[in-house]
């Protein structure tokens, strides 16, 4: 245990939480509005930019909970579901999510991140928690009674210190306390970086698929593409270290090579002009090895990271932060049962990041691809993959196990008819 550090006059507080993105200002909303003591401390000044605007429908019920889904749906692009393209045979497939198994969520929307996240973070305010923003917290302590010392610096160059019972951490892939103590393991398997930007003059659809997100697969990675309010579509590449070592030239040239080598996604920016920077994310696949501690615990992409090829990083950062808040506001009374709640909340989302893993991990492979593209709905297969992509991975629901455990044994069956030399299915 570190000791703490000498602190004059910390400001107290119930819960500190690092951080007001999806999952900081999810989980200071709600145990503000218990009547907790909340401190919210945020490096960056909002509106600011940040990538991840497609939202899965399973996001709709946290919105009703914090009661934001009209200001939600003022802000962004409708979304009725996902559209697959495969550069290499030429299919498409649309998952229209009033297909899915659970017929409550059957849409979300596609939102401009500096507003949404702007949007949370003004609720967690509205709701009683002190946000501070522009305040970059440097230093975590843990005193031997579990209190948390944390040592912040604000924009005009302040210092300030702050005393919590309970520290929740969203700090985003900054992963503040995860790095702190050595919890961060890469995920080799996955897709590792990804190169992105906001355009004008994109082909939009206009058909059944207006507004869906639209995956585009390559041969050695996936493109998305994004429609956002006021004619911006929001395009990103994601692929392996290959495709993005020995580059010429910057991250834009880079993602305009990609685009002109896949027919289809070069056929709809034919006319594309670049709003903003285009910009690169690497090694961004990992998991911590623990989730939380005595008087902690990690939040959303501060807890892991997924390729985002199933938009699911939104949602697990709100569903964490929902139970994030539980468990600290359970420590604050009772710390044996808060543990007993943080051990179930890290096995619930480590097994929903499973689940997402293996399709993910997959998504390069020529069969998944195959079987993605064909979809088949034999004992509701295509609906429990439907329910994947709209968010229902993290909510145990009757039913829904049956449809994703016979597309993983016909998948494994297919791939071993594959390595005997059988021609099952292709994309
Ligand atoms: C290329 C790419 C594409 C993506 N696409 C999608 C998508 O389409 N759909 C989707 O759902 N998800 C997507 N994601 C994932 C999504 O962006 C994240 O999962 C989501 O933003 C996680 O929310 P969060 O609150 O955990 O972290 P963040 O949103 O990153 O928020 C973390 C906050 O912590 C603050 N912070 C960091 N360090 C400190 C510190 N020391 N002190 C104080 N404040 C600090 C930051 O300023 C930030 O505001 C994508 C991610 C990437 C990289």
């Amino acid at each position: 245990m570190t000791a703490p550090p000498p602190l004059t006059a910390p400001e107290t507080c119930d819960i500190a939480v690092i951080g007001g993105g999806p999952a900081g200002s999810t989980a200071a909303a709600l145990l503000a509005r218990r009547g907790r003591r909340v401190v919210l401390l945020d490096k960056d000044r909002h509106p600011r930019f940040h990538i991840g605007e497609s939202l899965l429908p399973r996001n709709l019920a946290i919105f009703d909970r914090l009661g934001v889904r009209s200001r939600v749906h003022a802000l962004g692009t409708f979304k009725p579901g996902a559209e697959f393209v495969c550069d290499k045979s030429g299919r498409q497939v649309t998952f229209s999510f009033a297909s899915g198994l659970d017929r409550r969520y059957t849409h979300c929307y596609q939102v401009p991140r500096a507003a949404f996240d702007a949007t949370l973070l003004d609720t967690a305010r509205a709701s009683g928690a002190t946000v501070l923003e522009a305040t970059r917290v440097h230093d975590v302590a843990f005193a031997a009674d579990g209190t948390a010392r944390l040592r912040a610096q604000c924009g005009d160059g302040q210092e300030r210190a702050f005393a919590a019972r309970f520290v929740l951490d969203a700090s985003g892939r900054d992963c503040l306390l995860a790095r702190k103590f050595g919890l961060r393991v890469a995920d080799k398997r996955i897709n590792s970086a990804a190169v992105y930007g906001h355009f004008r003059n994109v082909e939009a659809r206009t058909d059944e698929r207006a507004g869906c997100v639209s995956v585009h697969l390559v041969k050695d990675g996936w493109f998305w593409m994004i429609p956002l309010p006021g004619d911006i579509m929001s395009v990103g590449f994601v692929s392996g270290p290959a495709a993005f070592k020995d580059r010429a030239g910057g991250m834009q040239e880079l993602l305009m090579a990609r685009v002109a080598a896949s027919p289809s996604v070069a056929a709809r920016m034919r006319a594309a002009e670049p709003v903003g920077e285009i910009v690169g994310t690497g090694n961004y696949s990992y998991r911590t090895r623990a989730g939380w501690g005595e008087g902690w615990m990690l939040l959303g992409d501060a807890f892991g990271f997924l390729d985002p090829v199933f938009s699911s990083g939104v949602l697990l950062a709100m569903a964490s932060a929902e139970l994030g808040a539980e468990v600290a506001e359970t420590w604050l009374d009772d710390p044996a049962a808060a543990r007993t709640l943080a051990r179930r909340a890290d096995r619930r989302l480590r097994r929903a990041m499973d689940e997402l893993s293996w399709l993910i991990g997959r998504i390069n492979d020529p069969v998944l691809r195959g079987m993605l593209l064909a979809p088949r709905n034999l004992l509701h297969m295509r609906d429990g993959l439907v329910s994947v992509l709209a968010g229902h991975f993290l909510y145990e629901r009757p039913g829904f196990g049956l449809p994703l455990a016979m597309f993983k044994a016909t998948y494994y069956l297919l791939a071993g008819a594959r390595r005997l030399g059988v021609r099952t299915i292709a994309p």
